[in-house]
């Protein structure tokens, strides 16, 4: 799959017409003084020049969101009311649906609740990677019901995550973190076929680090990814951390140990001890290993970075990707937050506003929402 395949919508004639758009709204919200706010309007800003082209072009606009988890049920606290304020501030006339999951067949992927999307609308315009990889109503069903084209934004993400590590630039080196090794696996997988390295970090590596026959001590580990990992490390190309910062034994991580001094262990993690960063002396091999990198895509956090004892991995990583002459990719989510806490987003080529949807894209090559539009009746 590539982006090139995805069908746009600009040859439309839209005068007079009204264009469906299904953003990612999903932002966070504060209390103010006259009721909630956006805290961050980042998402709301971008799609901001998608609804300017479609107004100029004698459209009427209609965009829906999906909006925290109210899982099926109208819950004032996840009403779209401060989204909808806060757009009309930036892009005055654009109708805002209420939250798309106050009903059960957003999820559910109910046929009726998606046609009642459409009805009276007469095009469909997908706008919402974030929101691609799940097979919900409002990305599967307006395609099969009428003309339909993915956003400037969607194609730009399946542009840099598919076309731009199809063929890359090399050496490609990957970085992948976070906690959940059985939720990467499939993604270190496919990225073992296609880039040079693969290094891999945050407590996932623990998983990794057993199947080398290295100790763990108490750290996260899933027994039953062992074997894959294994695999893994027999394609020679996933690098993985040679030492750990992490707790001595009996000293927990959070209330009542939050001040205690971090332990530099070495390769071997002691018995009951419990592992949290990447040490010193792999962040001198990471930084080796990307040294001579021309692509390079990262995903997840080296530690534990949210207490910020644990942050120093993920910091110099990111530092590193930053500064890198590399074309550099970064996967949503938290590598997106830790990236934005060291003000160091402006310097990476793209940043992927999905967290699950880029490394499913990754994955799989292709994601329900991006078939949804390919499948859907010729537009
Ligand atoms: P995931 O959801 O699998 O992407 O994992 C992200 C989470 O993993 C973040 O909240 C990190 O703080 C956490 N994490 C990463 N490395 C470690 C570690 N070594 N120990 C504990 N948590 C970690």
């Amino acid at each position: 799959m590539s982006s090139a395949v995805l069908p746009t919508g600009d040859a439309w004639e839209l005068d007079g017409r009204t264009v469906l758009v299904r953003v990612d709204f999903n932002v966070p919200v504060t209390p103010g003084p006259d009721g909630p706010e956006v805290a961050d309007d980042f998402r709301i800003r971008t799609a901001i020049p998608l609804f300017q082209d479609l107004q100029a072009r004698g459209a009427r606009v209609v965009a829906c969101t999906h909006f925290g988890r109210p899982h099926g049920r109208v819950d004032a606290r996840y009403a779209v009311e401060p989204i909808r304020r806060r757009l009309d501030e930036l892009c005055p006339g654009v109708e805002l649906l209420e939250n798309l999951r106050f009903d059960p067949g957003e999820e559910s992927n109910d046929p009726a609740f998606g046609a009642s999307l459409v009805q009276g609308r007469d095009v469909y315009v997908n706008e919402a990677f974030g929101a691609s990889h799940r097979a919900h109503a409002s990305v599967m069903v307006p395609p099969r019901l009428v003309p339909s084209a993915a956003g400037p934004n969607l194609r730009r993400e399946v542009s840099f995550l598919l076309d731009a590590l199809e063929e890359p630039a090399r050496p490609f080196v990957a970085i992948v973190g976070g906690a959940k090794v059985a939720d990467k696996l499939g993604v270190v997988r496919a990225l073992a076929q296609r880039a040079d390295t693969v290094i891999v970090g945050g407590a996932m590596a623990y998983t990794f680090e057993l199947a080398a026959g290295r100790a763990v001590g108490a750290s996260l580990v899933d027994e039953s990814a062992v074997a894959s990992c294994r695999d893994l490390l027999a394609t020679g190309k996933v690098v993985i951390p040679v030492d750990t910062r992490g707790l001595a034994v009996g000293v927990p991580v959070g209330e009542g140990g939050g001040d205690a001094e971090p332990v530099d262990f070495g390769a071997q993690i002691p018995e009951g001890a419990e592992g949290f960063d990447i040490g010193a002396r792999s962040v001198d091999l990471f930084a080796q290993t990307l040294a001579p990198a021309r692509t390079v895509f990262w995903n997840g956090p080296l530690g534990f970075f949210e207490d910020p004892r644990f942050a120093v991995g993920t910091e110099a990583i990111a530092r590193l990707v930053a500064s890198s002459s590399a074309l550099s990719i970064v996967g949503g989510g938290d590598s997106a937050a830790a990236l934005k806490r060291f003000g160091l987003e402006a310097q990476i080529d793209f940043v992927s506003s999905g967290g699950g949807a880029s490394l499913e894209l990754l994955e799989f090559g292709d994601l329900p929402g991006l078939r949804a539009l390919r499948e859907g009746r010729a537009s």
